[in-house]
């Protein structure tokens, strides 16, 4: 099979042709999933035996005319030349990549283990996206990252708008990997609060990246960027550093600072030094476990749930308290939560916003709430703005919530200051969670 070499100038004869006889060009650019993990689980040998296995279907599935070459470790790229001008050739160049990528989605098995793929096709289409070798390897390229993004095992076609987004997201990579080195990175901590009383109880602790020139950007943006390389565990360990150093510090002035929640990805999880290198961290600065709470969300749980059951185990017999994030938006099921050691739900802030507008939104929290009630499960509700949220919440028996009602999320140093004014006297947002029926009559007196 030709390499990226061979196969650009092959690409590039063709476009020639194509341009000398008014014809046009289909250029697919396809990526395995996550093939990492199967090299990663079954061994490189395997790794490439399955390549090779690939490539033997793809070519088998291509006519004689389609040139497929191999441009990097897991990425393929074929052009289908000679196609009518002034026609739209997107439906049958859709139902070819559909056909590669039920191929790809058949087992192969390889040493006696089965081993599923599968891919992200991008296309290009040669004049209108581009008339080069190289602007529409790149176009096709970033339509196939737009596939891979939407979840994989899917096809897109290029838009100009893809590059655009192609283009912001590799620099942000490169300087992300910049952003730990130069101490970027803070940590702001939200507040969670005891609806009962109006204490602070505790803090969840929320990634900013401080990048000069471009004010905070939200983990939402980068998390999923530092997701797709090891970048992700090396940021995990310097949050879970820079929380419990707080911690530390905040309990010379308040001895009990409450409970602090960490939002933990699938890739740390995975990692099979985690709990080792939980243990160093909370050894090093001696801060107890039981001082934290971790956040996964109920994919990274429905992940290889045996392994996680273990692993979630372990922690909380350490003392860690475990929490599932957006909790009501995944798919975990009733018999699941019960097997793993989850000591809080979070109710997504999606179904807390129209709390008290939609029925539907309203039923979903006050069965969330129930529900935890009935196993013993602690519920918090995120994202909590207006204070009719807040009264729906109380009314319907949830205990603790956090939101931009009771703040913005703070530094450090703030929280400390919340923390200690607690320490010394009323709880810190008692006004806003005064009985319901007394509010109106203070009013109105
Ligand atoms: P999450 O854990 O569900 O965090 C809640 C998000 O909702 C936060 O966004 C928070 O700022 C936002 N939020 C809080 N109160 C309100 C409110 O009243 N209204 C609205 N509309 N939003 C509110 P943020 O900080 O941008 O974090 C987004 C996500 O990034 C988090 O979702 C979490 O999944 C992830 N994340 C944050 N920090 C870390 C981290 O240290 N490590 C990892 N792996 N992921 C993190
Ligand atoms: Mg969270
Ligand atoms: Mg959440």
């Amino acid at each position: 099979m030709p390499n990226r070499m061979q196969f650009q100038h092959l690409l590039q004869q063709a476009i020639a042709r194509a341009r000398r006889s008014q014809r046009s060009l289909a250029l697919l650019y396809l990526d395995l999933d996550r093939f990492k993990e199967v090299n990663d689980t079954f061994g490189h040998a395997a790794g490439d035996r399955t390549l090779e296995i690939l490539s033997e279907r793809l070519t088998r599935n291509l006519s004689k005319d389609t040139v497929i070459g191999r441009l990097a470790g897991d990425e393929f790229a074929m052009f289908i030349d000679d196609l009518p001008m002034d026609v739209d050739n997107r439906a049958s160049i859709g139902n070819l990549a559909r056909t590669l990528l039920d191929e790809i989605s058949r087992t192969f098995y390889v040493n006696q283990q089965e081993v599923y793929l599968t891919a992200s096709v991008g296309v290009a289409i040669c004049p209108y996206d581009a008339d080069n070798v190289i602007d529409l390897i790149r176009n096709a390229d970033a339509a196939m990252y737009h596939s891979k993004q939407n979840g994989g095992n899917s096809c897109a076609f290029y838009v100009p708008e893809m590059n655009a987004a192609a283009v912001e997201r590799l620099m942000l990579k490169s300087k992300l990997r910049r952003a730990l080195e130069r101490d970027e990175l803070v940590i702001l901590y939200q507040s969670k609060v005891d609806l009962r009383n109006g204490r602070v109880v505790g803090a969840e602790a929320l990634l900013r990246w401080r990048l000069p020139g471009h004010g905070d950007i939200s983990p939402s943006h980068f998390i999923p960027l530092a997701e797709e390389t090891s970048l992700i565990l090396d940021i995990g360990e310097w949050v879970l550093n820079r929380v419990c150093s707080d911690y530390r510090e905040w309990q010379k002035t308040v001895p009990e600072p409450g409970r602090i929640a960490i939002n933990l990805s699938l890739r740390q999880l995975k990692q099979g030094s985690f709990i080792a290198r939980c243990r160093s961290v909370f050894r090093k600065h001696q801060v107890s476990p039981t001082c934290f709470e971790l956040e996964v969300t109920e994919t990274t749980l429905m992940t290889d749930p045996k392994r996680t059951i273990g692993l979630l185990n372990e922690l909380y017999a350490m003392g860690l308290n475990l929490a599932i994030d957006d909790f009501g938006t995944g798919y975990s099921s009733l018999s699941a939560l019960q097997q793993f050691p989850i000591g809080t739900l979070k109710i997504d802030q999606s179904f807390v916003r129209d709390v008290a507008v939609d029925s539907d939104d309203a039923a979903i929290v006050r069965t969330i709430i129930d529900m935890g009630k009935s196993l013993d499960i602690e519920v918090i509700a995120e994202g909590v703005e207006a204070c009719e949220q807040l009264e729906f919440l109380r009314k319907h028996g949830c205990y603790y919530a956090q939101g931009r009602l009771f703040g913005d999320a703070m530094e450090a140093s703030k929280m400390l200051g919340i923390l200690s004014k607690q320490a010394g006297g009323a709880a810190h947002h008692g006004a806003l969670c005064v009985p319901t029926v007394l509010r109106p009559l203070r009013l109105s007196s």
